[in-house]
């Protein structure tokens, strides 16, 4: 989810406009062997961070009205950004686009200790939405490089997430973007050698790389904890049990969501015979039902539920209306607000969103 500026977004609604063949027009178009049926991942959808990230913005709006300026997405999805934009929030790409004074949150995905200190220099006030997942990865990364360790940033360079990982402590880390690299990738000292991640990774792809880097340095210690976190891990591994039975996969996300586009990959990698991506049910093509029996449906961490419902409505005129949930994790992860906003909300004597997170509201 790179790059938001200032500049209002377009925001296609959620519906499902397009002029379309009818169903029976379809049904004799495409020879599909066996009953047409949805096969819908969960866990799926928004994460702990996301939610908590999103109700920061909303709650900010409410106690002090708009503008909320955010720094970059607050979340990488279309439409998340597009509603809280008609609410009064102003994405902009960095802090020196902010006016003197005014509010500013930090996006989920985090941010290096340059971007808080230009705010800082700028007297901007700040709410850091940053996913406590991911700041757990940032204070791993100042403890291992204060201990003298270089660390393997296995992540995607330019990513968000990773420019403020790796902004952290930048003169002991070294972005190792994909297999490829974990072979070439050159250290300083083997010996004292540790590799944290992004959290958005495929599970799979990391370990490789992770495996060709411990060939090559046999004394590469691991993070004290999984960083790929828990709603990346349980999506993939919910996609990974359907894909095998799917002619085709549709992941519901944005191109600049990593753990949407991971989906994508990996359901091909377990079988799906297709895999696409949309961000609305309009995007679906209806070209891609040919041959279709089984259809595999799940969404990125940062999508709410409503988009997912559009497109189970678009599959059942299309015949696809038998949907069975393919449940492999239950989650009940709950964040705290971040703590600036919750000083407020308690001043307040708002307790109506005190926890955040997935539990303290349905998944929109
Ligand atoms: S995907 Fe994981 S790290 Fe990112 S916001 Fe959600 S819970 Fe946090």
């Amino acid at each position: 989810m790179e790059g938001m500026t200032s500049t209002a977004v377009s925001v296609p609604m959620p519906s499902i406009p397009r002029k379309r063949r009818s169903p029976e027009e379809i049904a004799a178009a495409a020879e599909v062997e066996g009953p047409r049926r949805v096969l819908l991942a969960a866990p799926r959808g928004y994460c702990a961070g996301v939610d908590r990230a999103v109700i920061a913005v909303e709650k900010a709006l409410e106690h002090y009205g708009p503008p909320v300026y955010v720094r970059k997405q607050i979340v990488h999805n279309l439409h998340v950004v597009g509603t809280l934009e008609e609410k009064g929030a102003i994405f902009v790409e960095e802090t020196d686009e902010v006016p003197e004074g005014a509010l500013v949150i930090f996006s989920a995905h985090g941010v290096s200790p340059a971007v808080v200190k230009s705010a800082d220099d700028r007297g901007l006030r700040t709410i850091d939405a940053t996913c406590p997942l991911v700041t757990k990865v940032h204070r791993e990364a100042v403890r291992f490089a204060r201990d003298g360790n270089e660390i393997l940033l296995v992540g995607h360079e330019g990513h968000e997430e990773v420019e403020g990982t790796y902004g952290e402590a930048p003169d002991h880390t070294t972005i190792v973007n994909n297999p490829a690299e974990a072979r070439t990738v050159q250290v300083r000292d083997p010996d004292k050698l540790i590799w944290l991640s992004q959290t958005t990774l495929s599970v799979d792809e990391t370990m490789e790389i992770v495996s060709i880097l411990r060939e090559r340095f046999p004394k590469l210690q691991d993070p004290p904890s999984d960083d790929i976190c828990y709603a990346t891990s349980n999506r993939q591994a919910a996609i990974k049990k359907i894909s095998p039975q799917a002619d085709l996969v549709i992941v519901v996300g944005s191109a600049n969501s990593s753990n949407s586009v991971r989906l994508m990959e990996v359901a091909l990698e377990y079988g799906a015979k297709a895999s696409y991506r949309v961000d609305f049910a309009n995007e679906v093509d209806e070209s891609w039902f040919e041959g279709v029996s089984t259809i595999g449906l799940t969404s990125g961490a940062s999508v709410p539920e409503v988009l997912v419902r559009e497109v189970l409505a678009l599959l059942a005129e299309y015949g696809y209306a038998d949907v069975e949930e393919v449940v492999t994790a239950e989650e009940d992860i709950l964040f705290s607000l971040p703590k600036e906003l919750r000083a407020t909300l308690k001043e307040k004597g708002d307790v109506s969103r005190g926890l955040g997170g997935r539990g303290s509201r349905p998944n929109r």
